[in-house]
């Protein structure tokens, strides 16, 4: 039977740089045993205290059908949390809740993009983004941004693909590159955005992980709440990835027309899920940054032993559980690396073609392996780029 077109071209064919990672899941099921920094999710659970809540929540009965746009109280939970850090004034009506950031990415293309619509976002991206543009129906156009500034995008690289554009998708925090968008960058977003009548959807998930300067949002400059649509998570704020569990924050009228879309997809996140996320956010700012803590101490340990040698040099990792490190000295790609790094030191890292074209020569590390076991990764992985080198 016809599978739809939109579907059989959701995601290119090939291996698009995850080749490396697929090898690595291969070598971990016949019992090799790796240093895994390849994916994004922390080395705990979610905390006991917040999964007792959802216990407790599902046998007192929230187990029925949830209010579609989510629960008031957890509505206006979210709306305080995003008032507290960004100072603009937001409500419940302008929250959706959605069964994870990435319903809200999806969410947020299908609100504002026609079929056909040509939809901007960053390179080097988060994996799903081209594929969750394409899925809503519009064409996805990539703006590089450049090692040379530290992976911050340009305004007028964004202005030069800005003709015609609907919406502009950005991330800060950064996943691959762990970048935090300077003043100037989302000044300059913000310009640009408004004199092309474009939306700016920010992709917030990692807004608790920042390790050097403050999280800026785009909604909070002048003017840009009304064309901001935020996307956030409890996923990395509160270690619950899976309790699927986001939002969408907005004006108030694209947030109805998104919780009409919610009725028609998702039918809504279950109850005891949002109790607990609910409770989660009672913890409070302080329980956040306990999360945080350790990718920022790590982020520590991983710059301590870069900066030991001149060879390989890291992207300043300013937040989210990454670093990007630039391995082009070695001469190999960085497909070329992961690989070698995997079979030869049991490494197993990302290389940036995964996330795109603007940061080839760059790898990913995830800093979820716990501290000991990075420190011997990372010094693996150094010992390894300079045998590269010496044997060149
Ligand atoms: N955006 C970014 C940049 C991410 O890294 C992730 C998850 N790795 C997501 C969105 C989706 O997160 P979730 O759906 O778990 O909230």
């Amino acid at each position: 039977m016809k599978i739809s077109k939109r579907l059989q071209t959701l995601t290119p064919k090939g291996d698009d740089g995850w080749g490396v990672y697929y090898k690595a899941m291969q070598m971990i099921d016949d019992g090799v045993e790796l240093l895994n920094m390849t994916i994004g999710e922390h080395d705990i659970g979610t905390d006991p205290v917040i999964l007792e809540e959802m216990h407790r929540a599902a046998l007192g009965g929230h187990t029925g059908y949830a209010a579609v746009p989510g629960i008031e109280p957890l509505r206006r939970a979210v709306a305080e949390r995003t008032q507290r850090m960004t100072g603009v004034e937001t409500g419940p009506e302008n929250v959706l809740i959605t069964p994870g950031g990435q319903a809200g990415l999806f969410a947020a293309h299908m609100l504002v993009c026609d079929p056909g619509d040509k939809a901007l976002f960053i390179d080097p991206y988060y994996v799903t983004y081209p594929g969750t543009i394409r899925a809503a129906g519009a064409q996805q156009v990539a703006v590089k941004a450049r090692p040379e500034t530290g992976f911050q995008p340009g305004a007028a690289d964004i202005d030069a693909a800005a003709d015609g554009a609907v919406s502009l998708l950005i991330n800060t925090p950064n996943n691959p590159t762990g970048a935090v968008y300077t003043r100037k960058t989302l000044d300059g977003i913000a310009q640009v955005c408004k004199a092309n009548d474009m939306w700016v959807i920010s992709d917030e998930v990692y807004d608790s992980q920042v390790w050097t300067g403050s999280h800026l949002s785009p909604r909070a400059l002048p003017a840009m709440a009304e064309r901001s649509l935020v996307v956030g998570s409890l996923s990395k704020s509160h270690a619950m990835t899976g309790s699927r569990l986001g939002w969408i924050i907005g004006p108030k009228d694209a947030i109805a027309a998104a919780a009409n879309l919610s009725t028609h997809t998702t039918y809504g996140v279950p109850g005891y899920i949002q109790d607990a996320g609910l409770f989660g956010l009672s913890l409070g700012a302080e329980y956040e940054a306990r999360i945080a803590a350790p990718f920022r101490r790590r982020r520590d340990l991983v710059r301590g032993l870069v900066a030991q040698q001149s060879f390989i040099s890291s992207i300043p990792s300013d937040g989210a559980m990454y670093v990007m490190l630039d391995i082009r000295p070695t001469g190999l790609s960085a497909t070329e690396f992961c690989l070698k790094l995997l079979e030869e030191a049991h490494v197993a890292t990302l290389p940036a073609d995964s996330f795109g074209t603007a940061a080839a020569g760059h790898i990913r590390l995830a800093m979820t392996l716990p501290d000991d076991q990075l420190v011997r990764a990372v010094s693996r992985l150094l010992e390894f780029a300079t045998a590269v080198r010496q044997a060149a």
